[in-house]
């Protein structure tokens, strides 16, 4: 059974000899913990989105009315 490993791609055979599965080697699970975490850093902090939101409804309310 051949699948593509997740982070390089790469079609390597399954095999239940590979601690690193689904992952081609040590380096390919390392790389995509590491993604892992850096998506699990943006979420904690503030999204950008939502600080350009914010910053155009004050943008808005400081708009003078007609
Ligand atoms: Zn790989």
């Amino acid at each position: 059974m051949k699948y593509a490993c997740p982070t390089c791609q790469k079609q390597i055979t399954y095999s239940k000899d590979n601690k690193f599965r689904p992952f081609c080697s040590e380096r390919c699970k390392l790389i995509d913990l590491g993604e892992w975490a850096s998506e699990n850093h943006r979420i904690d902090g503030k999204p950008a989105a939502e600080e350009m939101l914010s910053e155009d409804l004050e943008q808005m309310l400081k708009l003078p009315k007609d």
